[in-house]
């Protein structure tokens, strides 16, 4: 999807399979006070615009999401002037739900940060290239990645919940590589082919964006490989819509016959909720074994204090914390930046203030290498 040859929107594909009734694009409620917390109140005009009054399904949340950047501004009460065109290809995308955990009327927000198109991303900076992880040249048949032992990453899907300003497969050509759902036999050909991959990746874009059942197809896929032990998914789907913990996931994923491990992203611990925070629980206490990892991004989280909240929430809502990446020197991404020997420093001041299994290793992805490398 984050192709330049791609013109469809798969977002829209998810939303035909939502069961109650889709919602159109929201607007902010011209009514709310300034402090007033943010509420999806129906504009006097129009009869049919959204309201978060009650729960809708994940797969409507996706298709009432905010697209616009200006849109993004106005939601969140600060002047549209804030707002940059996104590039070609990568749309702004937020759902409401995740956009309703950024301060209102707050423009350094850390969560709007991530997620509101700046000025900067079309900036060329040298050393901040399309692929920066060299994934185009280790890509498999049918969407798999091979790079390193044991592990084998499948792209499940193009779509992710969120477009994260900083992404590193901003400019990955899915729609060559995309494994959709009748594509899968190559890479489950490819998996089956090769008794060391032990454990199974789901990655995307994101990987929670199929169906429950069309996971499940897969899942059973899997498990039908005698060599495959675990399978592992790494999403952000349970931080931005946390609806997304359906009770048929969680009896797939618990009942499961491969260890099931979870791999959540979250950069700041504004992007927790009581929701969220539920949700993660539920799958906790299926046994599902919960990981997160973020990336280092400056005015995000590039200081002590967000680093140390972030994973205090994390371990109370029972995550662990896993890895702190390097941001990749993605095209466009370089205002995110933030130099290693201070994410270092970062890393030293935490492992003072926190427990062991609290602190994150501190990692970056370099082409060619056999596993992520440590930031020393
Ligand atoms: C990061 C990554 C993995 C997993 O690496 P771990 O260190 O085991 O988390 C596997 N495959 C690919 C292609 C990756 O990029
Ligand atoms: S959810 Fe992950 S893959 Fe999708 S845009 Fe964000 S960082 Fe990129």
């Amino acid at each position: 999807m984050f192709s330049h040859e791609t013109r469809t929107d798969p977002h829209l594909a998810i939303a035909e399979q939502a069961t109650d009734k889709p919602a159109p694009t929201p607007m902010r409620s011209e009514a709310a006070g300034d402090s007033a917390p943010l509420k999806h109140v129906a504009a006097a005009t129009s009869g049919d615009v959204p309201s978060n009054s009650g729960p809708v399904s994940w797969q409507t949340a996706m298709k009432r999401a905010i697209r616009r950047s200006d849109e993004l501004c106005r939601y969140v009460g600060i002047d549209p002037a804030f707002a940059a065109p996104s590039a070609e290809g990568f749309p702004t995308f937020v759902p409401l739900e995740f956009a309703d955990r950024i301060k209102r009327g707050d423009p350094s927000d850390p969560i709007l940060r991530q997620v509101l198109p700046a000025d900067d991303e079309r900036h060329e900076v040298p050393g901040f290239v399309a692929d920066p992880v060299g994934d185009l040249r280790v890509s498999q048949a049918g969407g798999v990645l091979h790079k390193y032992d044991g592990r084998a990453l499948i792209v499940t899907h193009g779509a992710c919940a969120v477009h994260c300003r900083y992404c590193f497969r901003k400019e990955f050509p899915y729609s060559e590589l995309n494994a959709q759902k009748s594509k899968w036999k190559p890479a489950l050909d490819y998996i089956r082919s090769d008794p060391s991959i032990e454990e199974v990746l789901l990655s995307g874009g994101d990987p929670l964006v199929l169906s429950d059942q069309s996971l499940r197809t897969l899942v059973e896929e899997l498990e039908s490989i005698s060599h495959v032990r675990r399978l592992r998914l790494h999403t952000r789907l349970p931080i931005v819509i946390p609806q997304r913990i359906t009770d048929a996931l969680l009896d797939l994923l618990a009942e499961s016959s491969l260890m099931t491990w979870l791999v959540i992203h979250a950069n700041h611990s504004q992007e927790f909720d009581p929701a969220v925070v539920e949700g993660l629980t539920r799958m906790r206490r299926r046994g599902i074994a919960l990981l997160n990892q973020s990336v280092l991004l400056s005015q995000v989280n590039d200081d002590v204090e967000s680093l140390c909240d972030l994973s205090k929430t994390l371990i109370n809502a029972g995550v662990q914390p896993y890895y702190l990446h390097q941001l990749d020197q993605v095209r466009g991404a370089s205002h995110f930046w933030v130099p290693p020997e201070k994410g270092l420093e970062l890393i030293d001041q935490l492992r003072t203030q926190l427990p062991g299994y609290a602190v994150p290793t501190f990692v970056r992805e370099q082409s060619g290498q056999p596993s992520k490398t440590l930031v020393v």
